[in-house]
């Protein structure tokens, strides 16, 4: 995937499991997509294995479904092709496609638990939405504006000459 399409889905998949995520997993995850924020960790090394999303086999049937679901969302509401995300619906619809049927077929047996890498160190209290897009937001940063990828991606939009 390019990087602005990589950036697209993360952007896509953030908004929609913030609308759904109830459990300390799920919100961990939508943090740890955050933290993988393209414009601090630098373009290009971003992508991640479905093998690695640190799994806990336990709950891996209810994890699978929320990721599932999300997707499926992201499908329903066509969220890859809204502001500040600019991603044509042909290429939104095939990313999210290929993800789900990729996750789809996954089974307990292929996924691993290690524990998920961030780049930022973690908090225990600090799971925290951004007021104005009510997705996950990352450590990466004091200020809340740097910490939400919707934020950072509208700063960046405004800063692009017209
Ligand atoms: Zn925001």
């Amino acid at each position: 995937m390019s990087n602005s399409l990589t950036h697209s889905i993360y952007m896509t998949m953030m908004v929609e499991g913030a609308k759904i995520a109830r459990t300390r997993w799920e919100k961990e995850f939508l943090i740890w997509l955050a933290d993988h924020n393209q414009s601090v960790i630098g373009l290009g090394i971003v992508g991640f294995d479905v093998c690695e999303l640190g799994w806990i086999k336990e709950d891996f049937v209810a994890q699978k479904q929320f990721l599932l679901q999300l997707l499926k969302n992201a499908q329903a509401n066509k969220t890859y092709a809204q502001h500040p995300i600019y991603l044509k619906e042909e290429f939104g619809e095939t990313k999210i496609t290929a993800i789900h049927s990729i996750l789809e077929p996954l089974q307990v047996e292929d996924v691993s638990e290690h524990p998920r890498m961030y780049y930022s160190p973690q908090k225990a209290d600090k799971v925290e939405q951004c007021p104005i897009h009510e997705v996950y937001m990352n450590n990466l940063d004091e200020e809340q504006k740097y910490r939400c990828l919707l934020c950072e991606a509208e700063l960046y939009a405004k800063q692009k000459p017209a």
